[in-house]
């Protein structure tokens, strides 16, 4: 029997790029006659005619499959959707816009087939189209959370991968609601395979991430997947208090040997401010463990589906 691959595509404004990508990928899979296809394109909450266009290609191509979300949750909740709902075998995530190759699939697909491996993913090997500020900051996040995680997060890694059904229902058994897929893939562990190439920029549209949305994004993925930060805080604590004996220490000394003018409360202005820094510094860094998981005790789904042409989607999960 023929195995299935699923294609993840989460879209989110992409009418620019969705039919490019359409024309694209379908000659991709016209050319792999061994495999069949769902191509499962997630409508993200798309301000434009995406829905339209995936409506149409659902028409034209019984191969397209469409969810679209209610509203706009972030990528991370498209490519869970996808997860939840992928039928197939084998399970790619590809972005809508053409940066992730679709002619490098067949590639992929023989690696699996080989069984040496459980998944293929892809890392970019330049970051040439990017802007060289956006550059640097990415490098400092990979070097800093591979520092301070247990997991491996590979540098330039893409969300862009094929993985087999096993890998992908451990992924659906992260239930968790911030989620950062790229840490995930990691910590599940498996045998991946590592295809580098080269950056291309977008084929249309422009990208969705905000140099403050991605900010966000980085500071999520170490704050799920490292507890350094409140390690910090409190050997921050035993420092200071360390200090302070010492300086406790050493004005006693000084009042028995030299008796005590009054002097010295600039001083005091400044360890009194400087302490009241470090304790909001550090009572900002429980704050932020305690809002994750304020959010995740509440249990929100994460997506919830206005419209699909695919039976048995989860709708809310
Ligand atoms: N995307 C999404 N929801 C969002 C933002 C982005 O589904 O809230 C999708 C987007 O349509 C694209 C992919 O995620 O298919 C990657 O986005 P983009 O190309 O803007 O990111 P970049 O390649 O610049 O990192
Ligand atoms: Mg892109």
């Amino acid at each position: 029997m023929k195995k299935t691959i699923s294609i993840i595509v989460p879209c989110y404004n992409e009418e620019e790029v969705l039919t490019i990508y359409y024309k694209e990928m379908s000659g991709v899979m016209d050319s792999m006659t061994e495999y069949d296809f769902e191509l499962l394109l997630i409508n993200d909450g798309s301000k434009d005619h995406t829905l339209q266009i995936m409506r149409e290609l659902g028409e034209q191509d019984k191969r397209v499959k469409y969810i679209s979300f209610s509203r706009n949750f972030g990528k991370e909740a498209a490519m869970y959707a996808g997860f939840c709902n992928a039928v197939g075998d084998y399970v790619a995530v590809m972005d809508a816009d053409l940066q992730d190759p679709p002619a490098i699939l067949p590639e992929m697909a023989v690696s699996l087939e080989s069984g040496e491996y459980d998944s293929v993913a892809t890392r970019r090997v330049t970051r040439r189209g990017e802007p060289p500020i956006r550059s640097f900051f990415a490098r400092m996040f990979y070097r800093l959370i591979n520092k301070i995680s247990d997991v491996d997060i590979v540098d330039g890694a893409r969300d862009y991968r094929l993985m087999k059904r096993e890998m992908v229902d451990a992924i659906v058994a992260f239930s968790e609601y911030n989620r950062f897929s790229k840490g995930i893939f990691g910590w599940i562990g498996f045998r991946t395979r590592w295809l580098p190439y080269e950056n291309t920029e977008r084929a249309a549209g422009e990208t969705k991430w905000s140099f403050w949305k991605l900010f966000k994004y980085s500071i999520d993925g170490i704050i799920n997947f490292s507890q350094m930060p409140l390690a910090i805080a409190s050997w921050l604590g035993v420092t200071a208090t360390g200090i302070s004996f010492v300086m406790i220490l050493f004005i006693v000394i000084r009042k028995i040997l030299y008796g005590d003018p009054v002097s010295g409360w600039p001083s005091m202005v400044c360890i009194t401010v400087f302490f009241g820094g470090l304790i909001l510094f550090c009572l900002g860094i429980m704050g932020q463990y305690l809002s994750k998981m304020y959010l995740e005790v509440k249990h929100r789904p994460h997506y919830i589906v206005g419209e699909t042409n695919k039976e048995d989607t989860k709708l809310i999960s």
